[in-house]
């Protein structure tokens, strides 16, 4: 067909972000004709707040879609006429799809982790989990680990005040199972008795090198999943694997909201298996 794709990533700091390239590859591999740019706030010397402004000059302009990133993913709420539950529960949108120049939003970081949670770790256990780590990525994780049938989650984050928010937050959404806020004293008790461990902090990254967590608290029988993607092998992933725990890489949300952004915008079932072993070669 004669249709064509002109999708945007709004956001701080983005301009090597690895989203564009996987949809880009992926379109072409389904013959479409796919750009997927960067709008780097740094870069153009704007503030997250414009995101409304950037959202309706890109309507304009043509666009069919943006991926909105931080700050953005609240701020942009404010700007859409539709909004899907997931995202509207959660109070966060990572991808606007722009249909008859109206604009709708959606939370692919919430589906694309409980994507990458059923296909990577189908058996495991649901009881009791802990995660730390409770900013954008972290409330995207909990609401998917709470929506996968997780009983009983703890929240830790070195900011207590906002682990408490989120716990709070997260309970109202999920009347049914339990939320509550870990503190430093509590976390090592907490993790010898789950049987999942979460990270959603930025540790572990290559520039914040380390685990979040003692890893020497980990059994075999747990499973452990990491958001941080760059490196895909966290030094908590690599520890985790070696003492024989299941584990769920960060690389797996990072496609995971790739695969559902890509689906939403152009109506094509994406090959998710192509486009993880694509960011890995990135
Ligand atoms: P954020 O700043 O919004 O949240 C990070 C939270 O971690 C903060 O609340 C902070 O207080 C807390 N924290 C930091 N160090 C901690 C520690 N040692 N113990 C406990 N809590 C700690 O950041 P974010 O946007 O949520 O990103 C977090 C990480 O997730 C980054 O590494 C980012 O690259 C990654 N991420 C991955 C994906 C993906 O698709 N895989 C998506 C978004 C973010």
């Amino acid at each position: 067909t004669s249709e064509s794709y002109l999708v945007g990533l709004i956001g701080d700091g983005i301009t090597r972000s690895l989203t564009p390239p996987m949809h880009e590859t992926e379109a072409r591999n389904h013959g479409l004709h796919y750009l997927y740019r960067p709008v780097d706030l740094e870069v153009i010397g704007r503030p997250g707040e414009d995101v409304g402004e950037l959202l309706r000059a890109g309507r304009d302009l043509g666009f069919n879609a943006f991926n909105i990133t931080h700050p953005c993913k609240q701020l942009v709420l404010d700007h859409l006429d539709e909004v899907a539950p997931e995202a509207a529960a959660l109070r966060a949108v990572n991808t606007v799809v722009i249909r008859d120049g109206r604009f709708v939003g959606h939370n692919t970081d919430v589906s694309g982790f409980a994507a990458g949670f059923r296909a990577v770790l189908p058996g495991a256990a649901k009881d009791r989990v802990v995660q730390v780590g409770t900013g954008g990525a972290g409330s995207a994780v909990a609401s998917a680990l709470l929506s996968a049938g997780v009983q009983t989650l703890h929240l830790f984050d070195v900011d207590p005040a906002r682990a408490g928010e989120r716990a709070a937050a997260m309970a109202e959404l999920f009347p049914g199972q339990q939320v509550a806020a870990a503190t430093a004293e509590t976390l090592p008790e907490l993790v010898r008795a789950a049987d999942g461990l979460v990270n959603a902090t930025p540790v572990g990254m290559h520039h914040h090198p380390g685990t979040p967590v003692d890893p020497g608290l980990l059994e075999a029988r747990q499973w452990v999943a990491d958001v941080v993607y760059l490196p895909v092998e966290t030094e908590l992933v690599a520890a985790a694997r070696a003492r024989g725990c299941q584990v769920l890489d960060g690389g797996h949300m990072a496609v995971g909201q790739a695969v559902d952004a890509f689906r939403l915008i152009t109506g094509v079932e994406p090959d998710r298996a192509r486009m993880r072993a694509h960011f890995l070669d990135l």
